[in-house]
């Protein structure tokens, strides 16, 4: 097969590598990228999308089911619903065919070349993309590695059979009755509570004393309230231990009677009884199965370690998106991939954000941006802190959304926003305005002197500036 030459190679066509590509071709420059996959990577295809149509779907079915048990206020009644998770799920998968070929549209537009396979480096410009049809070889001046990210295995709880990951979690045919989620992160609470909806019995194992850790306690008190009303159990300090199974007890088998050894926070052994095993414990760089070790780049930690334009420790090669660290998102290799595309154009570009806004798409949704008031306290300045309830707010009320609030954290001495941070029903599209007044460097006044459309959820962003200044109108 006749080899290709380009000017950037881009390894990998998730958010971070096709909007790399892009960008990259609308800039004129002679670009290539591999795929083994479909376009669109982790988010498209078994991430981002899918899971928010599930959780979509989840919610349009638990609001009709409440209806349907004669217990809504807002005085609809219903017969009770039925679910074809099937249909759901082909749903779902339009979805994603949609927006994938609409990614290799948007590829072939801005005329990049799309090789789909397996890429493997030779040497630092050079790789060789397994296809259908042979071996394509790739000379690149440049390289972006844009591998991604894979659910990390626990070793006494190996994938298969009844134990599953995200990626399963998101194709399944049919309601599992019992769940059990290993992992009370994002992605497990995420799922989890949309499997509840559509009425599994969930059980949420955390290890840690809290779900959602790495949140403060305030702010993940809404979701965890949620958690009970739905009647998820929550174990937290508790252990997963490994996979019982009744009959054909084995690795990875879905035997009758499965469960999930549990050790619990007192140190007693538990079974909890699981159709399916979801386990949710993080994701991990993909570093490994293409050549890295040819060009030995430098690691932090498990992760490529880049600079602030991206650049690895091999010059003419550059790395984005989940391979290159935390925050694991999507719009975080997006943001990366735009960049060095112009900073192989020539443009003077490095890595400016003030913030990388992050949303759980739990009941109720939580959304933070900048810092957290304890991240601004070890600043080591006075802070203000203004919090506005949404059961002060006209249009949650009339949602039925009165649980949660927006909170914003500035400096005390001129005011500057640090933090912005919500909980409540549909904030996550707050998250806009948020990142937008911490890019623009907004102060309380700014945002208070900002007039919000009424009725909105919006408003409780202005009241919270006006908290901070010692003067909200409606609390
Ligand atoms: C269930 C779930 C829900 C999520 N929800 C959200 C969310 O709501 N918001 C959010 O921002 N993020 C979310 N994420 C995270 C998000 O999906 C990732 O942060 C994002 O996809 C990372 O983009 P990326 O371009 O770095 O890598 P990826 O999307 O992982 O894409 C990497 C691509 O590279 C390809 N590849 C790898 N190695 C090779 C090779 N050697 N040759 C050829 N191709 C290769 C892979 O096939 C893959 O398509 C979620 C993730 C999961 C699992």
């Amino acid at each position: 097969m006749k080899e290709i030459s380009c000017k950037l190679l881009v390894i990998g066509a998730g958010p971070g590598g096709y909007v790399c590509a892009i960008r990259a071709g609308q800039l004129g420059i002679d670009t290539v990228i591999v795929e083994a996959g479909r376009p669109g990577g982790t988010c498209l295809n078994v991430g981002c999308i899918p899971s928010k149509a599930l959780i979509h779907a989840a919610e349009e079915f638990e609001k009709v089911s409440h209806m349907a048990g004669g217990k809504s206020p807002l005085g609809i009644s219903l017969a009770p619903p039925s679910l074809d998770l099937a249909k759901t799920v082909a749903w779902k998968d339009a979805i994603i065919s949609r927006l994938t070929s609409g990614v290799a549209g948007l590829l072939k537009k801005a005329k990049v070349k799309t090789v789909q396979g397996w890429a493997t480096f030779r040497d630092g410009k050079t790789v060789a993309v397994e296809t259908e049809t042979g071996t394509q070889v790739i000379r690149a001046e440049t390289v972006v590695i844009a591998t991604g990210s894979a659910p990390v295995e626990l070793p006494f709880l190996p994938f298969g059979g009844p134990v599953i990951s995200s990626t399963e979690a998101l194709a399944l045919s049919a309601v599992p009755g019992k769940l059990a989620v290993v992992g009370g992160g994002y992605i497990g609470l995420e799922l989890g509570i949309a499997f509840a909806k559509l009425g599994a019995e969930v059980t949420v194992v955390e290890a840690l004393p809290r779900v959602l850790a790495q949140y403060d306690a305030e702010l993940t008190r809404p979701v965890v309230k949620r958690l009970a009303e739905l009647g998820i159990e929550v174990l937290t300090g508790a252990k997963a231990k490994g996979l019982a199974s009744e009959g054909q007890a084995g690795k990875g088998q879905a035997g009758k009677g499965d469960a999930l050894l549990v050790e619990t926070s007192d140190g007693k052994n538990a079974r909890v009884a699981a159709d399916k095993i979801l386990v949710t414990v993080g994701r991990k760089p993909l570093t490994e199965g293409f050549g890295l070790e040819q060009i030995d780049l430098d690691r932090a930690g498990k992760f490529i370690r880049i600079d602030d334009q991206c650049r690895t420790s091999m010059r003419g090669i550059f790395a984005i998106g989940d391979v290159t660290g935390e925050p694991m998102l999507a719009h975080r290799a997006m943001a990366q991939g735009e960049m060095v595309a112009e900073i192989v154009a020539g443009h003077k570009r490095s890595w400016d954000k003030r913030s990388i806004p992050a949303i759980c798409f739990t009941d109720p949704e939580l959304v933070t941006a900048g810092l957290s008031p304890e991240e601004a306290k070890a600043l080591g300045g006075e802070i203000k802190i203004g919090l506005f309830p949404f059961a002060a707010n006209g249009r949650a009320m009339t949602k039925l959304g009165e649980e949660g609030f927006v909170r914003v954290v500035a400096r005390a001495d001129n005011h500057l926003v640090l933090g912005i941070q919500a909980v409540g029903q549909g904030v996550s599209e707050l998250s806009a305005a948020f990142g937008l007044a911490l890019e623009m460097g907004a102060r309380l006044e700014d945002i208070a002197g900002t007039i919000h459309a009424h009725p909105t959820q919006g408003e409780g962003f202005q009241e919270a500036a006006l908290k901070a200044l010692g003067h909200a109108l409606h609390v």
